[in-house]
């Protein structure tokens, strides 16, 4: 994309340093805008962060991300940041499927748009002959529907009902693939978002449908990212939390926390938008900005710890197992601790399992994984919930998610929740950073800028 230069760059102020933040800093920087971001954690990252694990030594991820693909954005801002090596593609995808039915796989074939995904179908093990074929025949119909966008009142359970669908074929076909990239199960999400998402994986070919592993901690790479951003000079500020914001007459938002406040022609928000309703209702906003009142839904990963090599593969897929998805981290980290095997289990929208204390979590997933998989009892487990862990795209939620720009002068929305098109996802995510300093832009056009002071 062509950039026009402005001759006199204005200040905008990113809140959040999340995925959706940075990315908006990215493309405010390259455009010649002074850019500070405000973050309230120590080191950023947002719903990408990493921890030690003090017993053993290791960073632990507070979740397995994966990318497709298709997530051009995101890998755009790794590829300019040098980190592409970050994650490791597939040369086309392949996800081994371990299920009551036996060992099959979910996989590609170099071939035309969808037809890549085609033959992996015809010999999916969970299912029946019939019940593939006609699983087909609704990819065929994702692929004719053409934009979805009204069918955002019904779940993806239901037209798939509509589609000829058995419970059998839900769950451990669409489900199986659909759940951890939506974080939402057929039942609970909206069709018209289920829809674009499957049409995006098809449509795109074998190429976009590929997966990308990350080989290094999170946090590593968020950091990376992070100094690349003040090399290009973005300001951070860390344990900045924001809590409230005032517009002056002049057009001038002013963030302000308990420490500092900083002030800018225009301000983008980059916030989850429970936090982003709390910040707004503290500023007296609330009657502008009209936030909608999303529910959240949870992931859970159980990090299993064995003593030695038990799994020679990276990743592996259980339908009937809440549709788990299990990374062998020690292989994707090339990690140093040889003979030994640290292997997560990512369980997404696992809202039937939030009222189980986590050792009995820990427990169950482990002894699943065992039986499935024939592993060794593990070690010891370690349990990462994250509650919130995107907002649930439940069905209507299409049309109430925001654009980035509001309908208050200099302010701007930017995160995985807004209207993107995606699922709440990295790529939604640095998507809706650049859509938010696009916005920025247009809108600063033209404006004569004031540059406020910092204090
Ligand atoms: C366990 C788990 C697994 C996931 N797996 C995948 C996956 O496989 N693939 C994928 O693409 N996506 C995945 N996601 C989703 C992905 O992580 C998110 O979509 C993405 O990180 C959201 O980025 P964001 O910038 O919109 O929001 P956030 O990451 O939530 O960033 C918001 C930032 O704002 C900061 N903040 C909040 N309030 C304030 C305040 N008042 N003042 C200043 N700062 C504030 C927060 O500290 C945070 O840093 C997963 C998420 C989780 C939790």
């Amino acid at each position: 994309m062509a950039f026009a230069r402005l001759e006199k760059p204005c200040d905008v102020v990113v809140v959040g340093a999340g995925w959706a933040g940075l990315s908006a800093a990215f493309h405010l920087s390259r455009r010649g805008y002074r850019v500070t971001v405000l973050e309230k954690t120590r080191k950023g990252g947002g719903r990408t962060y990493s921890f030690e694990d003090r017993q053993r030594g290791e960073q632990l991820d507070n979740g397995e991300h994966v990318l497709l693909g298709l997530c051009s954005h995101f890998r755009y801002l790794l590829r300019e940041a040098g980190l592409e090596s970050t994650v490791r593609f597939q040369p086309l995808l392949d996800v081994p499927v371990v299920s009551s039915s036996g060992r099959s796989s979910l996989g590609s074939k170099k071939l035309p748009g969808s037809l890549h995904l085609a033959g992996s179908v015809l010999r999916y093990g969970p299912l029946d002959p019939m019940e593939r074929i006609k699983a087909l025949l609704a990819g065929l119909a994702i692929q004719l529907n053409g934009p979805a966008d009204s069918l955002d009142g019904i779940s993806f359970a239901e037209w798939l009902k509509r589609h000829g669908q058995s419970r059998d074929a839900i769950s451990l076909f669409w489900e199986a693939i659909g759940t951890g990239i939506l974080n939402a199960r057929a039942n609970e999400v909206s069709a018209s978002l289920a829809i674009k998402t499957f049409s995006l994986l098809l449509k795109q070919g074998w190429k976009g449908a590929r997966l990308g592993l990350f080989v290094r901690p999170l946090s590593e790479i968020t950091q990376e990212f992070q100094s690349f951003l003040k090399s290009q000079g973005v300001a951070f500020r860390f344990e900045s939390p924001v809590n409230a914001l005032d517009i002056g007459d002049s057009g001038v938002v002013t963030a302000m926390g308990p420490d500092s406040k900083a002030s800018a022609s225009a301000a983008i928000l980059a916030l989850p938008p429970d936090q982003l309703r709390r910040l707004v209702d503290n500023s007296a906003l609330d009657s502008m900005l009209v936030l909608p009142d999303f529910d959240f839904s949870p992931i859970l990963n159980v990090y299993l710890f064995y003593d030695r090599t038990v799994f020679e593969r990276d990743i592996t897929l259980l339908p009937d197992d809440f549709g788990a998805m299990v990374f062998n981290r020690t292989r994707l980290l090339s990690s140093s601790s040889i003979g030994r095997t640290t292997l997560v289990v990512s369980i997404s929208a696992a809202r039937e399992l939030r009222n189980l204390p986590m050792a009995d979590l820990s427990r169950m997933v482990e002894k699943k994984v065992r039986d499935r998989l024939r592993l060794p009892k593990a070690e010891s487990c370690r349990s990462v919930w994250q509650p919130h862990a995107t907002f649930l795209a439940t069905p209507g939620s299409e049309h109430l998610r925001p654009d980035n720009e509001t309908n208050i002068s200099g302010l701007f929305l930017a995160g995985d929740w807004t209207r993107t098109g995606w699922p709440a996802c990295l790529e939604g995510a640095v998507l809706s950073g650049q859509n938010a300093a696009n916005a920025t832009i247009s809108a600063s056009h033209g404006k004569r800028l004031s540059i406020p002071n910092e204090t």
